[in-house]
């Protein structure tokens, strides 16, 4: 138990250094995922917006063959009016007149309002870009920035996780999830050491009783108040 209690000191030195490292790298990882989903989430509304153009364009083109034909219609039938023998056929043509008229019309004011969105959409894909250019700007120079910091601590940072991997894997598994839980809840410390009666963690006072108990590593104990697994050392404690 003792050596187990040792090792836990241990991992808690390797988890401040850890810490640390990662306290090094700042806001820096933060940063750029969060630039990586804003250009991601812009390279899809341009794409979007593309798509709707490409769709605006190819319906301005069956407005126009629409329009042409019906103005074509239209001048046939008024060389038909001039022919017409009967009023039965006056009143045909008449009525084809007004519906190709009718499409005529219904097709110029949609055509015009396709060219208003055309120019809106374009309007938009252009700042889109640009926004895109920043953002890309932006990220590569936050990416290469990181990778510098990650570099510069990365064979240190490897050889802590290795060491860490080595003492989880020796020790008892319920022990290293209380040390977890315990640290995660209490800023990163996981193991407190006793010194002058108090726990190193929360300098809460400890019964002399139980200082002889943890003295003895025999078996884990915990704080009462912050619940860190108290270790005894002979360096620190006293
Ligand atoms: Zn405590």
């Amino acid at each position: 138990m003792q050596k187990t209690l040792y090792s836990l000191l241990e991992l808690q030195e390797i988890d401040n250094r850890l810490d640390e490292l990662r306290e090094e790298r700042g806001d820096l990882p933060l940063i750029v995922k969060e630039l990586q989903e804003k250009l991601d989430s812009k390279i899809q509304e341009m794409e979007k917006n593309q798509e709707t153009l490409k769709n605006a364009r190819l319906r301005h083109r069956e407005l126009e063959l629409i329009i042409e034909d019906s103005r074509e219609k239209l001048s046939k039938f008024e060389e038909q009016l001039y022919q017409v023998k009967t009023n039965k056929e006056y009143d045909a043509i008449t009525a084809e007149t007004d519906s190709a008229k009718d499409q005529l019309n219904k097709s110029e004011t949609e055509l015009l309002e396709i060219d208003e969105d055309m120019e809106a959409l374009e309007e938009s894909i252009h700042s889109i870009e640009a926004e895109i250019g920043k953002l890309e700007q932006e990220l590569s120079e936050n990416k290469e920035e990181l990778e510098q910091t990650l570099n510069a601590t990365a064979e240190e940072e490897n050889l802590l996780r290795q060491e860490r991997e080595i003492i989880i894997n020796k020790a008892d598994p319920q022990l290293i999830k209380t040390y977890e839980l315990v640290r995660e809840a209490r800023g990163g410390q996981g193991v407190a050491i006793v010194t002058n009666g108090v726990c190193g963690g929360c300098y809460s006072y400890i019964p002399p009783q139980k200082i002889v108990e943890v003295k003895k590593m025999e078996k884990i104990y915990t704080c009462e108040i912050c619940g860190r697994i108290l270790v005894w050392d002979e360096i620190h404690s006293k």
